[in-house]
């Protein structure tokens, strides 16, 4: 799971996340929902290392992300050790960010090989396989130019897999898709919440989706959680005037 504990974040005087506390269970599927330029974003690259913190502390498994505790006390970590914890974790962005240049199969090779050590031979069968998971065992030798946006997010969810996260965060991840298209990517994130394994962090705007999925749905607004609880009660009935204007806005 993931533990924040008074999280801050600020961009020069624009404090995006303040004090905020949060924790995702293991296993655990959050949807986080809130206006444009809430910081939803914000708190998935503070988790992933892309964005440093300000103060606080934020736990990835069990183990501090940060802070190294040295003789019982909690120091800032060293790289090395940031990048360890970091290995739990993946990340899918709106924008796929694969490498052009390489085949689907390539792109997912990459990391097994170049972080984790495989050979060559187990980072293909591994490519292999996760390409048939996300239906897409005839696109193996495809550039991500050759294949649609659905499929191109198909195998960055293909390739983040392949390095086994336990925490996967998934980045507005059918917000630049055709309309389309958005279905055989929302299929693909069911398919690794039905099997259990994973905490999920998603940001999205797909309500029917989190409704459907989501163990607890999260409204961030001003820095902070303001509204949590089952999808059904927070989209159902919010309590929150500021949930309640959001929801009728994306409706
Ligand atoms: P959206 O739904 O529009 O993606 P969001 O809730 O994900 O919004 P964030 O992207 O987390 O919001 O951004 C929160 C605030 O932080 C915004 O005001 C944004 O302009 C600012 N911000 C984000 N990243 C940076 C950065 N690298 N440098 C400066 N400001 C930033």
């Amino acid at each position: 799971g993931v533990r924040m504990r008074g999280v801050t974040k600020a961009f020069g005087q624009n404090v995006v996340l303040r004090d905020l506390d949060l924790e995702v269970a293991p296993g655990e599927k959050v949807v986080v929902i809130g206006p444009s330029g809430s910081g939803k974003t914000t708190i998935l690259r503070t988790t992933m290392t892309l964005e440093r913190i300000d103060a606080g502390t934020i736990e990835v498994g069990g183990r501090h992300l940060y802070h190294e505790s040295v003789n019982g006390k909690l120091r800032p970590a060293r790289e090395k050790h940031i990048r360890e914890v970091r290995s739990d974790i993946g990340m899918v962005f709106q924008h796929f960010n694969l490498f052009p240049h390489m085949t689907a199969l390539e792109n997912i090779m990459l990391a097994p090989m170049k972080v984790h050590g495989k050979s060559r031979q187990e980072a293909q069968a591994l490519g292999v396989e996760l390409l048939d998971k996300v239906g897409l065992a005839h696109a193996v030798n495809q550039t991500p130019g050759q294949l649609s946006g659905g499929q191109k997010q198909r195998v960055a969810i293909a390739r983040s897999l392949a390095c086994e996260p336990k925490v996967m965060l998934f980045d507005e991840v059918t917000s630049a898709l055709d309309p389309e298209l958005v279905g055989e990517v929302l299929n693909v994130l069911r398919d690794i919440a039905e099997e259990g394994r994973t905490t999920m962090m998603l940001v999205t705007h797909e309500m029917g989706f989190a409704r459907e999925m989501a163990d607890r749905v999260l409204m961030f607004d001003g820095g902070q959680i303001i509204e949590s609880g089952p999808p059904a009660e927070v989209l159902g009935s919010p309590q929150h005037e500021r949930t309640k204007a959001f929801l009728g806005a994306v409706k």
